[in-house]
């Protein structure tokens, strides 16, 4: 079997995806889904491609069978960039379009094996359980998401100060056989059509709240477990939505009710600072903030290539404040792609041999991303403007009965119509679509609530230098 059809029967197996009131029966056929697994299966037919395969997997010792090379613990400089290379195909051949290929959480599960020795609770278990779940994400190639955050009920209480103790996940009871949890988790972008989850609690919990901090891998499948898709913005017609069509990463709320969760995959239990020493694991942070990055900056690179391929299609690439404008998108791109490359030069090993790239960096181009992402959409808004309208309801209707008007109206600077129409159908996918608007509130907060991300980059920042250079400086004016 190829990897795509491994992964295409393991989506068989009676999960509880839940879109507009009914369970999807089969995924791989459903309209919402069916472009974006077809997008999945491609990758993965990468990954069995002898061209591309040696840039994409790496051989664990252990077994000799070709892995993704998220689960490579990287031992040299070398290896980060050759991490960096295979995050950079797949997102070079989805336009950085699919932010959640599981290359960031099976970095994360990479970091925490990793560092196993020195994370845990108390119970001493954490290791052996997560070398063992590791190697059997590794080896069957499984996909994973996360699913981190409360439901948005009501933030301003704590998870024990609703009148329902399990409107946030918590367990319900021990058995022999493991914890049964109730409750719900948000936000799990890819859980209808992925393998696994990882549930853990996100911001740091007091010690009072300890029944609210547990961590644990659970399979999509799992009884009890039910997936509440949003809306889904796919469209079958790739004509006219070339990105709907093909990369709407499907974002869902996970529901536990009253699910069986076995001791093996329960990796932390009732243990807040175990939790928080493996959320701030630098490895683990690291790792995962690497394939992050590197898919942003495919990201900008698109916009800015759409950017241009907008102004000059309607002869506006004269004008200054275009130029500026575009140039704006081209030193977007530059500044993640500098970032990028600081944190693989500053690589450096930690006290057991794994190589890391830098985290400042990566943390900086994250942050910049959270702002850049809506800016550079407002700049396509600004050079494409009305032109976003000028577009025919389908590309067919060039070729229906009032095809001669659209040839002669709808044609730009130096292209026929449909050369323009394809362009402007694509540059709406990308800003005005619901996928648009989905993508912009992604970006705006994926890695969580850019007002806390931005004021954390700051409080963890080592300032000790900067401090010395201005009491030197008030210090000698003072003589
Ligand atoms: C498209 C999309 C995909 C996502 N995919 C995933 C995923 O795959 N896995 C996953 O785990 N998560 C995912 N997330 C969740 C994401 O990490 C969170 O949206 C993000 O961390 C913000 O949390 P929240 O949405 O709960 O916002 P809230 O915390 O509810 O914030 C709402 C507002 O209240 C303010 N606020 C709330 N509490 C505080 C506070 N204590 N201090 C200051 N201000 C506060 C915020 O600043 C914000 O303005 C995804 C989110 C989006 C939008």
């Amino acid at each position: 079997m190829t990897a795509s059809q491994r992964y295409l029967s393991r989506l068989r197996d009676g999960r509880s995806v839940w879109l507009q009131g009914k369970i999807v029966e089969d995924l791989p056929s459903h309209p919402a889904f069916a472009g974006t697994i077809q997008t999945i299966c491609a990758l993965l037919a990468l990954q069995d491609d002898p061209a591309s395969q040696p840039s994409l997997t790496f051989s664990p010792p252990d077994t000799g069978k070709p892995a993704n090379l998220a689960y490579l613990v990287p031992g040299s400089k070398e290896e980060v960039l050759q991490k960096e290379t295979a995050y950079r195909i797949w997102s070079e051949k989805t336009f950085g379009m699919m932010s959640r290929l599981s290359d960031y959480s099976r970095s994360l599960l990479t970091g925490w094996y990793a560092s196993r020795h020195v994370l845990g609770g108390s119970d001493g278990k954490f290791a052996d359980k997560i070398d063992r779940y590791y190697r059997l994400s590794r080896d069957q190639d499984l996909f994973s998401t996360t699913a981190l955050h409360d439901p948005q009920v009501d933030r301003s209480k704590l998870s024990s100060q609703f009148d329902d103790p399990h409107t946030h996940l918590r367990i319900v009871r021990e058995t022999e056989d493991g914890i049964i949890v109730r409750g719900a988790k948000m936000i799990a972008t890819g859980a209808p059509y992925y393998d696994e989850i990882f549930v853990y609690p996100f911001h740091r919990r007091p010690q009072s709240e300890a029944r609210y901090a547990t961590m644990f891998a659970v399979p999509v499948a799992t009884k009890g477990v039910h997936i509440v898709c949003r809306e889904s913005f796919a469209s079958e017609n790739a004509e006219d939505h070339p990105l709907s069509s093909r990369f709407d990463e499907m974002d869902a709320v996970v529901v536990f009710d009253d699910a069986l969760i076995p001791w093996e995959r329960v990796f932390i239990k009732d243990d807040p600072e175990a939790i928080w020493r493996l959320r701030q694991d630098p490895v683990a942070v690291a790792l995962s903030q690497q394939p992050t990055v590197v898919r942003l900056l495919q990201k900008l690179e698109f916009v800015a290539a759409i950017g241009h391929e907008l102004a000059c299609t309607i002869g506006a690439r004269q004008y200054l404040h275009v130029q500026e404008k575009l140039g704006e998108l081209i030193i977007q791109a530059e500044t993640i792609r500098a970032l990028l490359l600081a944190a693989r030069e500053r690589a450096k090993p930690n006290q057991y041999g794994v190589w890391l790239p830098a985290v400042e960096p990566l943390t900086t181009a994250r942050n910049l991303g959270s702002r850049y992402y809506p800016r550079a959409l407002e700049i396509i808004q600004q050079i494409g403007a009305g032109g976003f309208l000028q577009v025919p309801s389908a590309l067919a209707e060039l070729n229906g009965p009032i095809g001669p008007f659209i040839q002669k109206y709808y044609r730009g600077a130096e292209v026929q119509a449909e050369t323009r129409l394809k362009l402007f159908k694509l540059a709406w996918d990308l800003i005005g679509s619901p996928l648009a608007s989905r993508h912009e509130l992604y970006e705006r907060f994926y890695s969580g609530d850019p007002v806390r991300t931005y004021a954390s980059q700051y409080a963890g920042y080592d300032r000790q230098e900067l401090i010395q250079t201005v009491w030197e400086l008030a210090k000698s004016d003072a003589r």
